[in-house]
């Protein structure tokens, strides 16, 4: 399969889009907050600064981000097409992650951009909640994936908690960085000419009209 580059504010459906190209296509999904986030729960020195930077809704150094995502590439799961998630987020990740996987002998594949209007985006991550124990995501804030019960998981009555930095001024300034800092990837992805865009406001419109570029 065509490995796939995500572009797109937070919380615009990456995460959604991911889930069903994993299960219906078996790629492997690498996000690199995942990554920087089990990175930070080692709690080692790297861990706790690492830590501090993603409650922030700062950008993480290059160094820490490659230095993970190398070592995920290597992983026999990513052979058969993965998709990226949250990165690259900066111009100068676009430019370096093309030199790693020119070196790696991986194919640079397509880069995609969702399109999600910025009210929704807001929405999803200020209500965002998410289970405990099975990781379900639900939301209390836009009418869709509402939990039954307050607090508690529809799917196996697990705790509900909020991300640390799910709150209203850590995403204003995530998003904030997402305009200044990965937008300028749309040009350059653009001018090499592996540019798509793909409307992001619900997970049917999304899957269809990325499986038009995958089978093209
Ligand atoms: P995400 O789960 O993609 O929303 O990322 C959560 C946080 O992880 C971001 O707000 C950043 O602090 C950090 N992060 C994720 N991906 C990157 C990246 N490619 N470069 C730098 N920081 C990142």
């Amino acid at each position: 399969m065509k490995n796939i580059i995500l572009i797109a504010a937070p919380a615009a459906g990456k995460g959604t889009l991911s889930e069903m190209l994993v299960e219906k296509y078996n790629y492997a999904h690498i996000s690199t907050g995942d990554l920087l986030r089990d990175a930070a729960k080692k709690g080692d020195e790297l861990g706790n600064k690492i830590s501090e930077i993603l409650k922030k809704g700062e950008l993480v150094t290059d160094e820490v981000v490659f230095q993970l995502l190398e070592r995920r590439l290597n992983d026999e799961d990513t052979k058969n097409g993965y998709i990226l998630d949250g990165f690259p987020r900066t111009l100068s990740q676009a430019k370096e992650y093309d030199l790693m996987v020119q070196k790696m002998g991986i194919d640079l594949g397509i880069a995609v951009v969702i399109d999600t209007p910025y009210e929704t985006l807001k929405k999803r991550i200020v209500g965002r909640v998410l289970c405990k124990e099975c990781g379900s995501v639900y939301n209390t804030l836009t009418g869709v994936n509402t939990p039954k019960v307050d607090g508690i998981c529809d799917k196996c009555g697990g705790e509900l908690y909020k991300r640390s930095d799910d709150n209203e001024e850590s995403f204003e300034n995530r998003y904030k960085t997402y305009e200044e800092k990965t937008a300028p990837i749309i040009d350059y992805y653009k001018e090499k000419g592996n540019l798509f865009f793909i409307k992001g406001e619900s997970k049917e419109q999304m899957l269809e009209s990325i499986e038009a570029l995958l089978h093209d």
